[in-house]
């Protein structure tokens, strides 16, 4: 006999707002890039309740959430390493076995099931869960990750290597080669710098 599962909040996952100040690359890579890097070192920017609810785009989130959305991020900073041939510095000793472990842990621990709504007379698929929002998004975090990391599209994803940068990104244009304007601007001007001490001198 099938277990009967009580929904305690269906919300419709597809309907979320995108959290702000968020590049378009996909859900998993946007978690990876919450550690950030410049001259000074490198920041964490999901060391807080706080900062996880806005990276959430509004969600609430407990201690738990934090603790678990950090060990994901690790996960997958550790596969986006392995699948990207990174040879910065930031991504060398992972246990690539342990976090494809913790991805799969990730991927499992909220459930969500397709449902039939009707809108204005058409039929729509939406997806409903009984977990907590933080909770379904990190189960969905970690699905999109399996299916990023297996797909055609994985064959994409570069690390940047602009000076002090320890972010992921999918070259989603040919002739993209750094994860954001910035970075290209920066790696250019050092560039320009190089070649004008060099005539300089
Ligand atoms: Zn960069």
């Amino acid at each position: 006999m099938q277990a009967r599962v009580s929904v305690r909040s269906v919300q419709p996952l597809d309907a979320r707002p995108e959290p702000p100040g968020q590049s378009g690359e996909p859900r998993p890579i946007r978690l990876m890039n919450t550690v950030r890097a410049d001259r000074s070192g490198v920041h964490d920017h999901l060391t807080t309740t706080g900062e996880l609810t806005a990276w959430l785009g509004g969600a609430p989130a407990a201690e738990a959430d934090l603790v678990a959305f950090r060990s994901l991020r690790a996960a997958l900073r550790a596969l986006a390493a392995l699948l990207a041939g990174d040879t910065r510095p930031i991504a060398t000793g992972h246990d690539v076995e342990r976090a494809v472990a913790e991805i799969n842990r990730a991927a499992t621990s909220a459930s969500a099931w397709p449902q039939l709504t009707l809108s204005d007379g058409e039929p729509r698929r939406i997806i409903t869960t009984d977990a907590s929002a933080a909770a379904s998004a990190l189960a969905g975090t970690a699905a999109e990750a399996v299916d990023l990391f297996t797909g055609d599209r994985r064959t994409l994803l570069r690390a940047c290597y602009a000076p002090h940068c320890v972010l992921y990104f999918m070259k989603d244009h040919p002739r993209r080669e750094w994860c954001s304007p910035g970075c290209g601007n920066r790696v250019r001007a050092a560039r320009h710098y190089r070649r004008t001490s060099a005539t300089a001198g």
